[in-house]
């Protein structure tokens, strides 16, 4: 099957020094037990090969990190990529806890940026999901952020403050940022916009958008948490008009659906393993409807293999 790879696709920089720092972890002199406060990025298939490093992870989407905290009596806590509140940082300090911070740079920035403008007398209207870990940062710095996710939510702020700011959690999609903006200047003409997207996330999101018109479907690899895998599926669909699904793995393609179609497209998320994607892409390229031979799509990797850089088993 015509099956065109865009570009760029594989690990993100943040999620590459995620992996590394774990991974490197020298778990003999590491505080024991060590917990890892929610998922290290959001991959199950990660979570899953680094099982094999005694590390604790502690997932429960009902559940804020502070909160998660809360189960953590000693030892070692590790901050995912998505970066933590001032607030957990010092809950995790007043506990004795050793820490390994694994925010991402460019979520760093975000967060410095936010503190800047709270000091300098400004409220923030902060767009991102609300249940995601870089929301709950956001929230953390200040009680004049306020996070939005919809223009309902926006229609439904009263900030009195005279001078609002508007910023974002770095993996929402550029629409996400013009669409909710626009918005918002109704309301608040004098509102500064500060776009965080990272690069990470746009580039893949442009890449989308400039899809060959002949595709019939677009497969974006990730996982179904991973918000830039999300919102690369909505930029693909809504916004260059291309059917396109999440799927976590090769045995998520829709055979019968597969017969009939042409061309298809593959991307990843940030935080998608390359052998994961790579699996998907050698799948449809070998796929041809009318021989049953190259049907079938169950995956050779496990999570032992996952992080390795052998080939897979034939
Ligand atoms: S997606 Fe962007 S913000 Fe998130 S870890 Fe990767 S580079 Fe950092």
């Amino acid at each position: 099957m015509k099956t065109i790879k865009i570009t760029p696709r594989g690990y993100c920089h943040g999620v590459v020094n995620a992996i590394n720092t774990i991974s490197n972890l020298d778990t003999l002199s590491t505080k024991k037990p060590i917990y890892i406060l929610g998922m290290v990025i959001h991959n199950k298939q990660i979570v899953d090969s680094l099982g094999h490093l005694d590390l604790i992870t502690l997932h429960d989407e009902t559940k804020t990190r502070l909160e998660l905290l809360d189960e953590i009596k000693s030892g070692t806590v590790i901050f995912t990529a998505h970066g933590v509140s001032p607030q957990v940082y010092k809950k995790a300090k007043d506990k004795g806890l050793d820490i390994v911070d694994t925010t991402c740079d460019d979520v760093f920035r975000s967060q410095d940026t936010i503190t800047e403008y709270i000091n300098n007398g400004y409220a923030i209207i902060f767009i991102g999901k609300h249940t995601h870990p870089e929301s709950e940062a956001a929230k953390g710095i200040s009680n004049n952020v306020y996070i939005v996710e919809n223009i309902k939510d926006i229609k439904k702020l009263k900030i009195t403050n005279g001078k609002i700011a508007l910023t974002n959690q770095t993996t929402m999609s550029i629409f996400d940022i013009y669409y909710l903006s626009e918005e918002a200047k109704k309301y608040y003409p004098n509102i500064i916009i500060i776009d965080e997207i990272c690069n990470s996330t746009r580039i893949r999101q442009e890449a989308l958008l400039n899809q060959d018109k002949d595709v019939d479907h677009c497969f974006v690899v990730g996982d179904k948490l991973s918000n830039n895998s999300i919102k690369l599926v909505e930029v693909s669909s809504t916004e260059a008009h291309i059917n396109s699904t999440l799927i976590e793995s090769v045995e998520d393609i829709n055979i019968e659906l597969l017969k009939k179609y042409n061309t298809v497209s593959v991307t990843s998320g940030a935080s998608t393993p390359t052998k994961v994607t790579k699996e998907v892409i050698a799948f449809l390229e070998q796929f041809d409807k009318d021989d049953t031979s190259t049907h079938n799509n169950q995956t050779r990797i496990t999570s032992f293999n996952l992080l390795t850089k052998k080939a897979l088993p034939k």
